[in-house]
């Protein structure tokens, strides 16, 4: 069994949802397929829009929804051939959306969208989308039956980005799939908490939820079609030299991907790495390239970096103090205390004479993390033993990822030395101890030079 996955932009109007149609009916002659959804492109973006609007009891709601309605009905006319075939495939798209109008129009009277209704508002993209692609299969002759995911991925009601509960969900996902002949679609994104209420796994969650309909079904592979031909060496927005990267390992993968390669999502390796499944990466318009595969076995190039990514709005707070020197504890309560306030610390780096603590973190979250601290804190600073909390804004962190790093000296020099040369200074830097992932923290204004500077100092000319 194969579980194939497509994003937004493999489903962004009539020619892609064609060339989606074409791949899915060749990979059935051979095997079971099960096909996992992403909205059509822009259409979440344009749902939290809608629902931000109706929450301000702003009436431009209903023109959002409206250009939804046009996009689907414009992909419905183009991608269905007989006009039966038309009507009960618009039929299907104006039921929910007519839904979602009155959810909106709830949301406006009562001037709330709470978490959960938020959640419910954006589910509506991955509830289109697989509806219309079921129909567009079966239109082609393609037996294809859609189910839905509620049924299916079990989280906790954490709103907004939700935990799965694996075991449920396999067990589900078993029972419903694995027996019949017919293709299985199924929206991306959407799940349900115990009580059946709808939730969602995190923006760009389609890719988890491949991947654990592969986990549970013990597929042969997962794929991640969409509009690059597989990972890149960098963000090929900034870098124009960036080229496929073949093969990588798990680790690889998730380090590139949770350092800003938005292309799968980190979470994505998590269910099928220890059942060795492997995960390719596929271009929907351009399904000849041979992608890139991530396995247990990661690259078989000798190169010592495999990839550069970037995270933007970052900012970082420094500890700082006479009173950190030596004092056990230090690093648990900060620890402690973001997480208590929900806050994600993304790298840390400590000098060794313990005297600063550098956290980097989202921009959004900053404020909150610094007045988390103040509170932790508050003795310490009261007594100055602990410095006012510098926050510093308008950053970006970048990491340079790849297996092979490990043990190799030279690398760091490599790196630092092509940054300095550049004239590009470096506000902090952390390793992780794996070795895997080297991270530094630029100026936002600096991100693109130091991409092309970094991914010039190990994949230019004259490197190997
Ligand atoms: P989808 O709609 O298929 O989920 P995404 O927009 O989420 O697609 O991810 C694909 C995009 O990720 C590419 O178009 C590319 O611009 C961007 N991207 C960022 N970093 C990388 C990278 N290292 N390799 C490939 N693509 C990347
Ligand atoms: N549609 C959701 C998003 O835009 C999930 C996904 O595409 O994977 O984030
Ligand atoms: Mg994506």
């Amino acid at each position: 069994m194969k579980v194939m996955k497509f994003g937004g932009s493999s489903l962004a109007d009539a020619p892609t949802m064609e060339a989606v149609g074409r791949i899915v009916q060749q990979a059935a002659q051979n095997e079971q397929v099960v096909v996992v959804c992403s909205a059509m492109k822009g259409i979440t973006d344009k749902l939290i829009q809608a629902a931000l609007a109706a929450e301000d009891a702003d009436s431009t709601h209903t023109e959002v929804i409206r250009s939804v309605r046009e996009k689907h009905e414009r992909t419905v006319g183009e991608l269905m051939d007989t006009s039966d075939e038309q009507e009960e495939a618009a039929g299907e798209v104006a039921k929910l959306l007519d839904e979602l109008e009155s959810i909106l129009h709830g949301v406006e009277l009562v001037r709330e969208c709470t978490p959960r209704t938020h959640d419910l508002v954006m589910s509506f993209g991955e509830l289109l989308s697989s509806t219309l692609l079921a129909r567009f299969l079966r239109s082609r002759g393609v037996g294809a039956k859609f189910v839905d995911a509620r049924r299916m991925i079990i989280t906790d009601s954490s709103h907004g980005s939700a935990h799965v509960d694996r075991a449920e969900t396999y067990r589900r996902i078993s029972s419903i799939m694995g027996t019949g002949e017919t293709i299985m679609v199924v929206p991306g994104f959407i799940a349900a908490d115990a009580e059946g209420v709808t939730t969602t796994l995190g923006r760009n969650g389609s890719d988890f939820t491949a991947s654990l309909v592969g986990a549970a079904v013990a597929a042969d592979e997962v794929q991640i079609w969409t509009d690059v031909d597989g990972i890149m060496s960098a963000d090929p927005r900034s870098v124009e030299q960036a080229f496929v990267v073949s093969e990588l390992s798990y680790e690889e993968a998730m380090e590139l991907s949770y350092f800003g390669a938005e292309v799968i999502h980190p979470y994505t390796m998590l269910p099928v790495v220890d059942r060795g499944i492997p995960i390719r990466i596929k271009n929907t318009m351009d399904p000849e390239q041979p992608g890139t595969l991530i396995s247990v076995e990661g690259a078989r190039t000798e190169r010592d970096v495999t990839g550069i990514a970037s995270i933007d709005n970052i900012a970082i707070i420094n500890v700082e103090g006479g009173g950190m020197v030596g004092v056990p504890g230090i690093a648990h309560r900060i620890f402690r205390a973001l997480a208590s306030a929900n806050i994600n610390i993304i790298m840390i780096s400590q000098a060794s004479s313990e005297h600063t603590i550098c956290l980097a973190l989202r921009r959004e979250e900053a404020s909150a993390a610094v007045a988390a601290l103040e509170s932790e804190f508050a003795t310490e600073r009261k007594d100055q033993t602990i410095r006012q909390f510098e926050l510093q804004t308008d950053l970006e962190i970048v990491a340079v990822i790849g297996e092979r790093m490990r043990g190799k000296p030279g690398v760091s020099g490599r790196l630092f030395g092509a940054m300095g040369r550049a004239g590009l200074s470096v506000h902090a830097i952390a390793q992780g101890s794996s070795e895997r992932n080297i991270s530094f923290i630029v100026a936002a204004a600096d991100r693109d030079a130091t991409l092309r500077t970094v991914h010039d100092a190990f994949f230019g000319e004259g490197t190997s």
